[in-house]
């Protein structure tokens, strides 16, 4: 295996962790049991038992045109640490990507960390030029651990979206597979770090998107990468 295939760890803000891989093909296998228990929009997989076989005929039939092609559809992950030992409980078919899953569980836990969040990206970590798909899951991280990001997308934020604006993103996030459950997150996450070029569509979005911009950027100067310098990343194989 070449290095450009490890998984490094990145501790990007006090709860928020991202593994990175710069084979898509790989980053994908590792999150996908678990980024589908979290928030698959086919309830078969929502929380319950599958295998990864099981998972990749459903996917190659429904979305892939007789093709596996999840890991070029999706760039990014993101999941709740405490979805890991939730999925894992159900596992009959375990492999090395769940072996590892677990011990990041298990790596976090040591740190005291049991209730953070996980993020995926396709590249290594550039600091100083963290790039879109690095910059939305990190909304989604903040968005589930930070009250004061939080606070400020439900309370300011949101309620300011007209509804028929929420209706048309809403439209958007079926087509993109995204479940119900996860739809202000991800109207979030877009509207902070960049919208789909659907979205662009809409007239007057670029006005809705503003302060949610502003407010992301805030966050992101404050919290990312503020942390320990020998703590910034860590290796792993598989
Ligand atoms: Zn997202």
């Amino acid at each position: 295996m070449e290095k450009t295939d490890q998984f490094r760890v990145y501790k990007l803000a006090e709860k928020i962790f991202c593994v990175a891989n710069k084979n898509p093909y790989r980053l994908a296998m590792f999150f996908l049991r678990y980024q589908e228990f979290y928030e698959s929009n086919n309830p078969d997989f929502k929380g319950k038992q599958f295998t990864i076989v099981k998972y990749m005929d459903w996917y190659a039939n429904k979305y892939g045109k007789g093709l596996f092609s999840y890991p070029d559809d999706f760039a990014g992950f993101n999941i709740p640490q405490t979805i890991i030992k939730d999925c894992i409980r159900t596992v009959t078919d375990l492999n090395e990507y769940d072996i590892q899953m677990d011990f990041l569980d298990h790596h976090l836990k040591c740190q005291d960390i049991h209730d953070g969040y996980i993020i995926g990206v396709p590249y290594y970590i550039d600091e100083k030029k963290p790039n879109s798909i690095l910059k939305h899951e990190f909304a989604h991280g903040l968005y589930r651990t930070s009250p004061l990001y939080r606070a400020s997308i439900e309370h300011d934020l949101l309620p300011k979206v007209p509804k028929k604006i929420k209706k048309q993103c809403a439209k958007i996030f079926e087509n993109y597979m995204y479940d119900s459950s996860v739809h202000e997150d991800e109207m979030q996450a877009y509207f902070s770090t960049g919208i789909l070029t659907e979205m662009r569509k809409i007239p007057g979005i670029q006005d809705i998107v503003a302060p949610f911009q502003k407010n992301f950027k805030s966050f992101f100067k404050d919290k990312f990468m503020k942390v320990n310098g020998s703590d910034k990343y860590h290796t792993f194989n598989i």
